[in-house]
């Protein structure tokens, strides 16, 4: 998978970037050619793991055997959930990280 730095517009692969922050749902990395950190669109970042937590809880509780006529709904919320996630990981931007001078 690759990302474009928002930084120099290069193409990175995910393997090659070294370092790599995480903040909670935000993650931070930093560009291997003009050293720029950059993390997903914050709505996005938010979006992402509402999709993912959408399909943990709708599974569970399909899992843990509640009526059927609700499971069909929990199974299109969970699918509507993998699906925004998904989106967001393959066409979510990113930003550039301000950082503060020091
Ligand atoms: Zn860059």
């Amino acid at each position: 998978m690759k990302v474009t730095c928002p930084g120099c517009q290069a193409k990175i692969n995910v393997k090659d970037i070294k370092n790599i922050k995480k903040k909670g749902i935000y993650v931070e990395k930093q560009c291997p050619s003009c050293h720029v950190w950059f993390s997903l669109n914050t709505t996005l970042a938010f979006a992402k793991m509402l999709g993912v937590s959408l399909l943990l809880v709708t599974s569970l509780l399909n899992l843990s055997g509640t009526k059927s006529e609700y499971s069909l709904l929990f199974s299109s919320l969970g699918f509507v959930g993998v699906v925004v996630a998904l989106l967001v990981t393959f066409f979510g931007k990113n930003e550039t990280v301000k950082k503060p001078n020091n």
